[in-house]
């Protein structure tokens, strides 16, 4: 079924009786060409692409819970490609394009909000990065503008510019940065996989691989052997779980990241702003709340819930930047699994088996990749060969000292 405006008045006339599921509920088959576990933003755009661009295929997402259950329906939503590093930007380039062409795409209501992003400067120092960061953007194709204090000022007057601590003095700002509904990609995506054949399996947890003379052969689920020429995984916090029944260890730690939500404000916060001097994001959803975060909260873990020094970390961070948002409630907080990999960037590449490939390491970036990773993994699961975009993430990097270092402070995850 194709949604349109006309469908909606015709639904609305015949009392929504016509309205069929937005995907199946199938019965795993005994094979597959390809399996994908997880299906996360990431899994279920790499089985759209898989179908749509990369030909036909009998393809299954294997997914342990339901679909949006994980980080894809537990992020804050932004979208951005203003990155610094060539291994990195053309990547998120990219992305930000398939981003905006997604809900033709889809046919499918994703709420993409290109509402723009003001990262702010707080030292002499921080302008000339930002001003780098920005060459190098305009270099990839994306967009990028450097703002003084005083344009800050007419756009966002509620920040508190005379901080003696943290003074504000200008901005980079991305203009075709901005939200995007999380939970609505996930389900998008859902529904245009299930229309070109892809099975999502829901409920079927990945327990082990079948690995014969060093090549794949399926996958043992909670609802038995699945056979597959080629396995995919995409399983975000899961991630060093998982690779482990492969015997392989990653350079990867699993880390909890929280997110929190204010009651409904009128509108104020026009885009994304982010405060330079601490780790602190914020946007307004279209309900009102204030949607904010900040840093991980520091210790190894796979609970999706995170704990109180890190609230009180990311509430002082606002307060420093924002002393309005004192006033406001908290509505809600949760948190997600976050695969930190040990330079920032993500990981997809082949692994040591046959047939078994790996795509992972997203930190508590990969919402904004989430159409770019699915295309590059389709393509390497394809093509056998990594996608140009994505030819520098590769599992080897840590040895060959190819590290892509994005934020220029070592290798170590800690400081993330
Ligand atoms: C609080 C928070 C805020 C964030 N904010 C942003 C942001 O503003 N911008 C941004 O770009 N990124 C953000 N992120 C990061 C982003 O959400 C993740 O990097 C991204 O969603 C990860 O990819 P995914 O969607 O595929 O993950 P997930 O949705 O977690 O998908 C992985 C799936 O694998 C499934 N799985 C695990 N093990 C198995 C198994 N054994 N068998 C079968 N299935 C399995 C899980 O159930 C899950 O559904 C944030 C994350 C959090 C938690």
């Amino acid at each position: 079924m194709r949604y349109s405006a006309f469908r909606i008045l015709k639904e609305a006339l015949s009392g929504h009786k016509g309205w069929t599921p937005a995907w199946r509920d199938p019965e795993p088959q005994a094979s597959y060409d390809y399996v994908i576990v997880g299906g996360g933003g990431h899994g279920l755009a790499t089985a759209h692409y898989l179908s749509k661009v990369f030909g036909k295929a009998r393809i299954a997402v294997l997914e342990k819970g339901w679909i949006g259950g994980g980080n894809v329906g537990r992020n804050t939503t932004i979208v951005r490609s203003n990155y610094l590093l060539p291994g990195n930007e053309a990547f998120y380039e990219l992305s930000m394009k398939l981003w905006e062409g997604l809900e033709q795409d889809l046919n499918y209501n994703a709420m993409v909000s290109q509402r723009g992003i003001m990262n702010l400067i707080h030292t002499d120092g921080q302008r000339d990065a930002y001003r780098r960061r920005g060459n190098s953007m305009i270099l990839h194709g994306s967009d990028a503008e450097l703002l003084t204090a005083k344009q800050v000022r007419k756009e966002a007057p509620f920040l508190n510019f005379d901080n003696a601590r943290f003074p504000i003095k200008g901005a980079l700002v991305h203009r075709r940065g901005g939200t995007v509904r999380h939970d609505a990609v996930a389900w998008g995506y859902a529904r245009s996989a299930d229309q070109h054949g892809v099975d999502i399996i829901q409920n079927c947890e990945v327990t082990g691989f079948r690995i014969e003379n060093g090549a794949i052969k399926g996958v043992e689920t909670s609802r038995g052997f699945i056979g597959a020429t080629k396995v995919g995984v995409s399983v975000a916090g899961s991630s060093g779980k998982v690779m482990s029944y492969a015997d392989m260890r990653l350079p990867i730690e699993s880390h909890v990241l929280q997110a929190f939500v204010s009651e409904g404000l009128k509108p104020i916060i026009p885009g994304v702003i982010t405060f330079g001097a601490g780790h602190f994001y914020v946007s307004q959803s279209d309900k009102g709340g204030l949607v904010f975060g900040g840093d991980i909260d520091g210790y190894n873990s796979y609970a999706q819930r995170g704990n109180l020094p890190v609230v009180e970390d990311v509430c002082e961070g606002g307060m420093a930047l924002m002393p309005m948002i004192g006033r406001a409630r908290l509505l809600r907080m949760w948190g997600g699994i976050m695969d930190m990999s040990m330079d920032g960037s993500p990981i997809i590449d082949k692994t040591s088996v046959d047939g078994l490939y790996f795509n992972g390491g997203w930190c508590y970036g990969g919402f904004k990749a989430t159409p770019a990773s699915g295309y590059v993994f389709a393509h390497l699961l394809a093509k056998d060969v990594p996608h140009e975009t994505a030819a520098a993430m590769r599992f080897d990097r840590f040895e060959k000292g190819l590290v892509i270092d994005e934020k220029g402070v070592g290798a170590q995850p800690n400081l993330h």
